[in-house]
């Protein structure tokens, strides 16, 4: 009873109060959900809005863009607008914007203004393409996680549109030029870029941003693929190669490169240990036309029909909360991390702390990547993998 009145009495809160106040108090509005999560709700404080059907990369490793037909679908405006009203008011303080690409949104910049304003942190992934052309939109965006899946225009190839190396690079570049947005990279290995490990995590080191690493899987793409059809089939890692993948990362870490996953993941991974999966008490998966999936991309809830409380308190939710303890499944490293820091484990927290940096950039920083075509090609030459299949 004390919490309703706790998180009702938060709810009250004009948006406009969080305007001239610091960053910091977001911050810690957010921290406090995951806390009264972790202690007491166990329900996810964290919005994660495909934000639409549509995508301007056609990547190998992935099958979302062909619901592109389906974009008449995506939330208007306005939707989104009292989605997010009504999840701040369910106790959510983080909203995750991804897609498809969120940027090819034309309201973007409105619906990223809205969000830091109502009071939540904002996060976004984006395939970059796009970056270097709405940066300025995004001057409410706390942070950027941005796909690059080669540390050339090999890239290209990868996500299947000409360009997208350098779009990536001018991008973030312009990003950071702003100052305000934390930027890191986001790289997939698959077998069209195994190898590729120590290159990205040195290209991060140069451009200086933080680097996460996951191995490719199935794509939420409602119903165009099965487990036997998607890219991950094809191109995905076995067990001994994700065992080596592990291994290549915790190497990585350990001789100091940018990356974000803390040394008790990897080493765990490496392990084989089991663990405890927080996820769905953390994020909430809805799609453009508000509808919400599970993580294993099983339909959940009609948003449209319903609430969120109505769905918190359903069984449909406490038998996934459940089901997802003893999991195990998961080979995605910020899962895994992100459970571990639900799960309040003192060394995650401290291997967190220390990486902070990584996450906060210096608004005088510049990228000193070199992304003209010349260079671009020569780097290329003799470096691209021969697992190509295109
Ligand atoms: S991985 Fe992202 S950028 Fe690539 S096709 Fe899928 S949704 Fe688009
Ligand atoms: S470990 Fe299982 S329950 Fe947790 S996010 Fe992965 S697939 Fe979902």
């Amino acid at each position: 009873m004390t919490q309703t009145v706790q998180i009702h009495n938060a709810a009250n809160v004009h948006p406009h109060d969080y305007e001239n106040t610091g960053d910091w108090k977001r911050y810690l509005d957010a921290l406090n959900s995951m806390l009264k999560s972790r202690l007491f709700t166990h329900r996810p404080f964290f919005l994660a809005h495909a934000m639409t059907f549509g995508c301007n990369s056609r990547c190998k490793t992935c099958t979302y863009w062909k619901n592109i037909p389906r974009m008449k679908e995506d939330m208007k405006t306005e939707d989104v607008f009292n989605m997010l009203d009504e999840a701040y008011d369910a106790g959510m303080r983080g909203y995750y914007m991804f897609g498809g690409e969120p940027l090819i949104r034309q309201d973007i910049a409105k619906i990223t203004d809205y969000a830091k304003n109502k009071g939540f942190v904002t996060v976004m992934n984006t395939n970059g393409s796009l970056l270097e052309k709405k940066a300025r939109d995004l001057k409410n965006l706390d942070f950027a996680f941005v796909s690059l899946d080669y540390y050339n225009d090999y890239d290209d190839v990868i996500r299947g549109r000409p360009n997208t190396f350098g779009e990536v690079i001018r991008g973030i570049y312009e990003l950071k030029k702003i100052g305000r947005t934390k930027v890191a990279l986001v790289t997939t290995i698959s077998s069209l870029n195994w190898n590729s490990m120590r290159r990205m995590a040195e290209l991060a080191s140069e451009m200086g941003v933080g680097i996460s690493f996951n191995s490719v899987e199935q794509s939420l793409d409602f119903g165009q693929t099965t487990s036997e059809t998607t890219p991950n089939f094809d191109v995905g890692l076995d067990s001994e190669k994700l065992k080596e993948f592990y291994r290549t990362l915790l190497e990585l870490k350990r001789e100091g490169f940018p990356l974000l996953e803390t040394d008790e993941v990897l080493e765990d991974f490496v392990n084989g240990k089991p663990w405890k999966c927080h996820f769905p008490k953390m994020f909430l998966y809805v799609t453009p036309n508000k509808q919400v999936y599970n993580c294993d991309y099983t339909y959940a809830y009609d948003l449209k029909k319903g609430s969120f409380e109505q769905y918190f308190r359903s069984e449909g939710f406490w038998s996934y909360v459940k089901s997802a303890e003893s999991c195990n499944k998961c080979v995605r490293t910020c899962v895994r991390g992100y459970s571990y820091t639900y799960g309040l484990f003192p060394r995650q927290l401290w291997g967190l702390a220390g990486q902070a940096r990584l996450l906060f950039n210096k608004p005088e920083e510049s990228c000193s990547v070199d992304d003209s075509p010349a260079r671009n090609s020569n780097r290329l030459s003799g470096t691209r993998p021969n697992t190509v299949r295109h």
